[in-house]
């Protein structure tokens, strides 16, 4: 970091020093700052004795501000603001804002950097008001300010002013997190919004926001996730029903979030043989190692242990899971004695050790991992990319 900070002071120096000629060929020798020099050389000599602080004091005072030298201050607010030195980056930022000489565009081009300075340091309402006045103001740079809005409002779980300006994002805009899908983005908002509803217990207004999130994206998994413990809670069986069989069509990795209400429902209905039929179908079509369970569950109630165990020795052939071998070895647990048995909980505590030190969750763009489902990824802020883990060790 100190190597890159460094250059930045090289080239800067290079720059003021291009910048000085420049000025000296245009013949403009009277509006040439006095202590210019002595400020250059200063700044100089601090950067060669490695105290770059001194350094960007005596550049801040050494370089006029103006079209020609505008890149050059971004430059160093940019990198001070990299290295966590906000405060010297707002200065910078807000000394160009002061100045004149800057045309119209330029001057947004620094209120935008003032306003990520504002939200590297935590002072949201402060960029919140720059970034609103160029959403109006400027044409060049609104996506950006809408972009940086809208992480405030995520932040600060604002999701109708979320919402509101997401709805003046472009959809051809690519920005900073190019690839993450507007609609889904919208729908993610309106969830969030019903769950905010939900907490207050005002059940109508949740079902509003669910829909919309429907209606931004109809392939919104997560929707129908809400929707169906909503109704769920409500003791609306079928209700939740309808919503949890539009899961596989949408996303069907997330069915193993919602086994336990789809089971549970289909059994609160008394449709017992509905259920299975379903199950089996889902095993064809969206096989996990939940799914599997969840059957060998109702397997082993309507049936017996034997019958489950011989269902899970079965689907063990065809895919190997650490999880449900560990079900196998707890069905066949109670039947054992002696040495066997002992052997049995042995093995039982050593899956049950593998399984607790194995992630459930992992992020498709980061590679985040952990044990419950974010829908917001915690590392990379995307939407969505959160997934459950197959393979022998998850689903
Ligand atoms: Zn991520």
């Amino acid at each position: 970091m100190a190597d890159l900070l460094m250059y930045g002071l090289l080239l800067l120096a290079v720059a003021i020093g291009f910048a000085a000629g420049r000025w000296r060929t245009r013949g403009k020798s009277s509006d040439y700052p006095k202590d210019y020099a002595l400020n250059y050389y200063k700044g100089l000599s601090y950067l060669f004795n490695e105290q770059p602080d001194g350094a960007i004091d005596a550049f801040i005072g050494s370089l006029a501000v103006n079209s020609d030298t505008l890149e050059t201050h971004l430059a160093l607010g940019n990198m001070l603001r990299r290295r966590g030195e906000v405060t010297k980056a707002i200065k910078i930022h807000q000394n160009l804002l002061a100045r004149p000489g800057l045309n119209v565009r330029q001057q947004h081009e620094s209120q935008l950097e003032l306003a990520r300075d504002y939200i590297k340091s935590g002072l949201l309402d402060r960029a919140e008001a720059l970034l609103l006045e160029l959403v109006k103001l400027s044409s060049a740079y609104k996506m950006q300010a809408l972009e940086h809005l809208i992480e405030i409002y995520q932040d600060e779980n604002e999701w109708d002013n979320a919402i509101a300006m997401a709805s003046q994002l472009d959809r051809r805009y690519k920005g900073l997190d190019a690839g993450q899908n507007l609609a889904q983005m919208q729908a993610h908002f309106a969830c969030e919004q019903a769950l905010q509803d939900m907490e207050v217990r005002n059940t109508s207004k949740a079902r509003v926001h669910l829909q919309e999130a429907l209606k931004f994206d109809s392939g919104s998994a997560r929707a129908s996730i809400l929707f169906a413990r909503l109704e769920f809670s409500l003791g609306r069986y079928r209700e939740a029903l309808k919503h949890l069989h539009r899961i596989p069509s949408q996303d069907a990795e997330y069915l193993v979030e919602v086994l336990g209400i789809l089971t549970e429902s289909y059994e609160r209905l008394g449709e017992t043989q509905a259920l299975d039929r379903y199950l089996q179908q889902l095993l064809e079509e969206h096989p996990s190692n939940s799914l599997i369970i969840t059957i060998a569950d109702r397997l082993r109630w309507s049936q017996n242990d034997y019958v489950a165990a011989d269902f899970i020795a079965e689907q063990l052939k065809r895919t190997p899971s650490i999880r449900t071998l560990n079900r196998l070895v707890e069905l066949h647990l109670p039947h054992s004695d002696g040495k066997a048995k002992e052997n049995l909980e042995l093995l039982k505590q050593l899956v049950d050790q593998v399984i607790a030190e194995k992630p459930s969750y992992c992020c498709n763009k980061c590679g985040f991992t952990g044990n419950s489902l974010h829908w917001l990824c915690p590392g990379c802020k995307s939407w969505g990319s959160v997934r459950p883990i197959r393979g022998v060790a998850g689903e």
